[in-house]
């Protein structure tokens, strides 16, 4: 019988990379219309042809040897490649420090390259929005939004941010729910901007200790982007915790002005807003990839590891472990 994932994120699809890699077969759900979740690029038509933004994550490092390999395989096949944009850290005094030499890589030509490569020989259901889980004798079935039930599956791995697992593992798993409430994840505004003039700043990108900004970062000055002067600005987790709820067009404005006092911008020529509701959820200590034989349900997702998309990819792999001993 086929497994579930619930989640075609980076975690979901390395989980289902994994069974396929074992002989087991697997089917993914996923609410969006398209590959990325939080690796999302945003596509946007412009007078200078089509303009691509990572919105979401802005680049991955890598720490563990395995996740080093599957890399090296992306970098070959040309779809990451490293980001070398002067980044720094810009203090309270407004002193920018250089960030560290590590790699840092990107996908290309937009983050979602390698979210879209990941799902390309699997079978995934976008806009599938699950939206419960009933686990009986013959199997765990999902209940989906447009009133379609899919399954019995034999197992279902869920592999969403921590707060949408909570919601849907309530009834069928409550203690894999109750590891899943007890993380927050930080929300973001985020606003995309495109100049007409490449700003006077000498750096790509910057992480920022006070103000409403945390990070701000030359889109364009990415590999295989489009040579154009695309900004992303991503608001702190404080600030946008404090103001999720301020008018769209309050954030838009703060942000920003931050931007333009900070680069010396000019009105932007194009600009667009977002909100990431269930951002970043940072480390947690008693989260961990989960299995419950029992329920026949598993969690993995970045929220189970560090947060990030090196522990999205591991926590893919861990979970299937867990439910497939035998494989
Ligand atoms: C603004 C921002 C900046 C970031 N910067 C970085 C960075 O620089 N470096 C880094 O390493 N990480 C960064 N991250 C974090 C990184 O994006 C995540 O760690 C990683 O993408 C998580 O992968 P995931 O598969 O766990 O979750 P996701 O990518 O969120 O995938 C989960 C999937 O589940 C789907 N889903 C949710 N609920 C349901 C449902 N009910 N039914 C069906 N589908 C559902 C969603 O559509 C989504 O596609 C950033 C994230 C954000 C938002």
């Amino acid at each position: 019988m086929t497994i579930a994932i619930i989640g075609a994120g980076m975690a979901g699809l390395s989980a289902a990379r994994d069974l396929t890699a074992r002989g087991q077969s697997s089917v993914l759900f996923d609410k969006g219309r398209g590959p990325g979740g939080r690796m999302s690029s945003r596509r946007m038509e412009t007078e200078l042809g089509l303009i691509r933004f990572d919105h979401g994550a802005q680049y991955f490092t890598v720490s563990d040897p395995a996740f080093g390999e599957a890399v090296a395989t992306w970098e070959c096949d040309g779809i990451v490649a490293p980001w070398r944009g002067k980044l720094v850290t810009i203090d309270r005094d407004g002193l920018a420090r250089p960030l560290g030499v590590r790699s840092r890589f990107v996908g290309q030509p937009g983050m979602s390259a390698l979210i879209r490569h990941e799902a390309a020989d699997q079978e995934v259901h976008w806009s599938s929005r699950v939206v419960a889980i009933d686990n009986g004798p013959s199997g765990v079935a999902l209940r989906l939004e447009n009133g379609v039930t899919a399954g019995p599956f034999e197992k279902v791995i869920v592999a969403t941010p921590a707060e949408q697992a909570a919601e849907l593992l309530h009834h069928a798993a409550p203690e894999l729910a109750a590891q899943a409430r007890a993380v927050r994840s930080a929300a973001c505004w985020t606003l995309m901007c495109l100049f007409d003039n490449p700003l006077p700043v000498d750096w790509d990108g910057a992480r920022l200790e006070t103000g409403p900004l945390g990070w701000v970062a030359r889109d364009g000055s990415k590999p295989g982007r489009v040579r154009v002067e695309s900004w992303v600005l991503h608001a702190s987790p404080d600030w946008s915790r404090r103001y999720i709820d301020l008018p769209r067009e309050e954030i838009g404005a703060t942000l920003l002005t931050a931007f333009q006092a900070l680069a010396t911008a000019p009105a932007p020529n194009l600009s667009s807003l977002h909100l990431w509701r269930y951002a970043r959820s940072g480390c947690h200590q008693d989260a961990a990839p989960g299995w419950s034989h029992d329920a026949r349900l598993g969690i993995c997702g970045d929220w189970c590891a560090d947060g990030r998309i090196e522990g999205a990819w591991k926590s893919g792999k861990e979970v299937v472990r867990a439910a497939c001993p035998a494989l």
